[in-house]
This record gives C-alpha cells, structure tokens and sequence, in this order.
C-alpha cells in the first residue's frame, strides 16, 4: 500500500492532497488546526482577515484541480473583476484606462476560498486529514524520507509512514530544521523585505454599491526615495467590503482603528477613504507585518527522495503582488503533471520542486526587483541591473497608462497568465519606447469611468461612522 502525507491543510497542503489521491492508495493530511464548520476566520491561517485576490492564472489552475470551484465561489458571492474594466486603478505611473479586457480577479473573502476549496477535498474518501495534529519531525535519511513524527493536541506522539512526504506548512515551515536533523546541508533562503505592512478592515457596504461595485487599487511607487503607501478596496462576497492599506518601512499603516482612514486620505487619492465614510466598519483594524520576500532554494539541494516543498514553504511574496494562492495551485498542478509520468517512484520529488523553482522565478524577479527600490529595504541579494529594469518598469507603467496592448500584456502578467516573457515582445517593446501617445487622466477623468463611484459618493458621505466598528 502506499501512503502520501502532506503536512499543512492550508490551500497549498489541500490541493496537493486531490492530485495525491490519483496515486497514493492514501492520502494523510496533518493540521496543527481545527477547521470551521463554514466560510470562517481560522487561528492558522492569520492573513485569512486581509484582502486576498485571487488572480486570473490561478483561478484558472484551481478550476483545473477542481472543477466548477469558479462556479461555487461565484454562487456563495463570489465578484469577477475584469482587471480592465471592473477597477479603479493608479498605478505607480498614473491612472489606467479602462478597456475590454479578459484578465480578471476573483474577489471574495479568503474564508470562502478556503471552504470551497476545503469542502471538495474532503469528500474525496482516500484523504484523511488528522486535525489539531502537529508535525514535529522527519523521519529517514539524508536520502530519504520515510515519514512524520507528529503530536496530537493531547501531548500523544505517533510516527506516520510515508512514501511521499509534501510540507505545505506555508510560510513558518519548519522543514529546514527538520532537514538538517536528517544530516542535510541548510537551505539557501533568499530576502527582499522593504518593511511591507498590511492594515485591514470589513465594511458593509451601502446598499446600492453591494453588486457590481468595482475594486480600487492605489498602488505603491517605488523608486522615489519616498515610502511607498497603497490601498486595495475590493467588493467581497454577502454586501460585505474589504480594505487593506499598505504602507512599506518608514510608511506602514496604523494597525489599530485610529488613524485606518487618515492613512487612506492621506493617499495619492482620497478616494478609498471617501468611498469607507459612507460604510459601516464590520470588524476592528487587523495588522499583518513582517511582509517580506522570501524564497528557500529547495531545487539546489541535493533533497532526499520522498521530500517535496510547495506553497508558501517554497516561496512568499509580497502580498502587494497577489500571487501567493496562484502559486499554490500551480505547484499541485506541476504535481499533478509528474505522478502522470512518475507515478510515486523515486525522483518525482525533485523533478516536481524543479519545476516549482521555474514556475515561481518570473514573479520572485518581479517582486524582488521592485521591493529593492523602497527606502529602509534589507536583502541578502543583489539583482544585477535592477536599476535599469527599475527604469523599464516604471516606462512600462507609464506607456500602460496610455496604450492598450501595453496595459493588456501587464494585466495577463500580473494576473499570472501568462510568464514575464510575454512583455518583452518587439511590438510591446517598441511602443515602450516611444512612450504614452495619450496625455495622463486625472484623477476626475479615472473616477468618471465608474459612474458608480460618483453616485455613491454623492448620496452616502456619513463621516460620523469612520471609525466605528458594529
Ligand atoms: C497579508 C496577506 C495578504 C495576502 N494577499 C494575497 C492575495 O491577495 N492573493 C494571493 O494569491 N495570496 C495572498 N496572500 C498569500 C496567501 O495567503 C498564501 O500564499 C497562501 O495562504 C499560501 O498557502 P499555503 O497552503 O502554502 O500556506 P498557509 O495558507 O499558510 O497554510 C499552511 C497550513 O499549515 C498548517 N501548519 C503549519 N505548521 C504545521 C505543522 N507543523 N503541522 C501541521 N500543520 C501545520 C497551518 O495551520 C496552515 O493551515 C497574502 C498573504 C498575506 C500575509
């Protein structure tokens, strides 16, 4: 019989789980956790209280592993964002137009993501998953891991075999401790971390803005010496929406209610703190620090057989980036591709954490890259020509502003659609090059492309319900 154990029931730990239960004759899941009946905050998931967009490539890899999950999440509430026509957004060179476009977001809260996805894999009768269970251990060699030691919430300690062992404990993995008690040389762990800082609160929104509302993004500038502050107002699931400032070292949001929509005024644009004065606050400010850039090199290391690291145990990003639930799904995607060809046999780990290590190269440069322009920054890298690509960056933006293939090619690669390559066509190039051909919208002509927005604002300012939580 062959067993696979995946240690993490979070998104990453879940999906690997469905793909495993193709080929193992079982499938054991450790949570440290107890799961929520429903859609609901869980202690082991922290940032589940942020905004979470779920960009377009990875609901497509989520749709791949189980399909008609788009379909529950948009039937519990669930919105669609087309990038190109349902947000508000100013980028760090100015305001985009809005335009056909196909690339969009899944906008709901994270709970739902997680229950959906949750509620499916756990139906599936070869997983098992053993909550308020916690690994503490590998077991095996320096070639090969052969199970998990793991401690139930009773103090009782068991020892689970395994011909698969899959940390998916996100981004607290205690693999490279564990990895080095087997004998193995430590992990080379890469950073970029510009201090970043996450403040988040739930409104109810006003009636009238509850559906087909559009998100709002104020996105960060790097590159100016200045601290960059950014917002993310999106429209969640049951009239409810979501707002998180953003604020990187030198620049972070307050973490508490005094002060949350100052922050947001004091923006390049008041217009997320306009559109929160006319909705009642749900919950208290939550904070989230400590957002930094993080990749551990598990592809350089000689692994031992029947080890393999996916989700956030591999790699964090900013989560100014949206890209840490895609990243999940395409991991138990190239999971899935290798047990085609593999099956279990040995060596399947280290092709699949090679193919992990690829998928996840374009965004960390992305990422990194950018956060290195943000004053106060620490890193243990260095990115040669970081500020000529800095500089391109920034013309891109700029010509994005103004010209619609240009603004196409970023949203497919921000949206994880397609790879990084995708904006370094000729054509694209050439138009980067010469620049804007359009002049700048100001910030009157950006909101007078969501009428929504100016009738809101017109009606509903109740500037006496700021701060307030129900
Ligand atoms: C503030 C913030 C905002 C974000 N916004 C976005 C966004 O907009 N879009 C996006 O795509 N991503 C976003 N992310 C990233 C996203 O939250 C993560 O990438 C994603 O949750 C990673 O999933 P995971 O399963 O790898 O890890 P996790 O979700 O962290 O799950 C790990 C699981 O392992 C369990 N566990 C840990 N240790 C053990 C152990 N020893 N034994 C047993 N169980 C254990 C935990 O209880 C947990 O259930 C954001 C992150 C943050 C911090």
């Amino acid at each position: 019989m062959t067993q696979a154990v995946v240690i993490g029931g979070g998104l990453a730990g879940l999906l690997a789980a469905r793909v495993l239960a193709r080929h193992a004759d079982k499938v054991t899941v450790i949570e440290g956790d107890t799961y929520p009946q429903g859609p609901a905050q869980r202690k082991g998931l922290p940032q589940g209280r942020q905004n979470h967009m779920l960009m377009a490539g990875g609901a497509e890899a989520l749709e791949q592993l189980l399909p008609g999950t788009l379909a529950q999440l948009t039937a519990a509430g669930a919105h669609t964002l087309a990038m190109g026509s349902d947000m508000l957004t100013l980028s760090s060179e100015g305001w985009f137009r809005t335009f056909d476009d196909d690339s969009y977001t899944i906008a709901c809260s994270r709970p739902l993501i997680d229950h959906v996805v949750r509620s499916q894999v756990l139906d599936d009768p070869a997983v098992t998953v053993l909550q308020a269970t916690r690994a503490v251990a590998l077991r095996g060699d320096a070639t090969a891991v052969t199970g998990v030691a793991v401690e139930r919430a009773d103090g009782s300690e068991a020892v689970i075999g395994a011909d698969l062992v899959v940390d998916a404990c996100g981004s607290r993995s205690k693999s490279p401790t564990w990895l080095a008690g087997l004998g193995l040389p430590a992990v080379a762990e890469e950073f970029v971390d510009a201090g970043l800082t996450y403040a988040g609160r739930e409104y109810e929104a006003p009636p009238q803005a509850a559906k087909n509302f559009p998100g709002v993004l104020i996105q960060t500038v790097p590159g100016t010496g200045q601290p960059g502050k950014g917002a993310a107002f999106m429209p969640q699931e049951d009239g409810r929406w979501i707002v998180s400032l953003i604020g990187t070292q030198g620049g972070q949001p307050p973490t508490q209610d005094e002060g949350f929509t100052d922050f947001a005024r004091d923006m390049r644009d008041p217009v997320v703190a306009e559109l929160i004065a006319t909705a009642r606050p749900l919950t208290e400010v939550r904070g989230s620090r400590g957002l930094a850039n993080r990749r551990r090199l598990w592809h350089k290391l000689p692994l031992p057989d029947g080890f393999l690291a996916i989700g956030d145990a591999v790699m964090v990003l900013s989560p100014n980036y949206a890209t840490g639930m895609s990243m999940a799904a395409f991991g138990a995607l190239a999971l899935r591709t290798r047990l085609k060809t593999h099956g279990l046999e040995p060596g399947l780990a280290r092709a699949v954490q090679n193919d992990i290590a690829a998928a996840g190269a374009g965004p960390w440069t992305m990422a990194s890259t950018t956060d290195l322009f943000f004053p106060g920054v620490k890193t243990n890298i260095t990115v040669r020509g970081a500020a000529m690509q800095q500089s391109i960056g920034a013309r891109y933006a700029r010509t994005a502003a103004a010209n619609e293939d240009v603004l196409r090619a970023v949203y497919e690669v921000s949206t994880l659609r397609s790879p990084q390559s995708r904006m370094m066509s000729l054509p694209l190039l050439l138009s980067v090059l010469r620049g804007p051909d359009k002049p700048a919208l100001t910030a009157q002509q950006a909101r007078a492309q969501f009428p929504q927005i100016g009738e809101l604002l017109a009606q509903h300012t109740r500037p006496d319900l700021h701060d307030t939580p129900r």
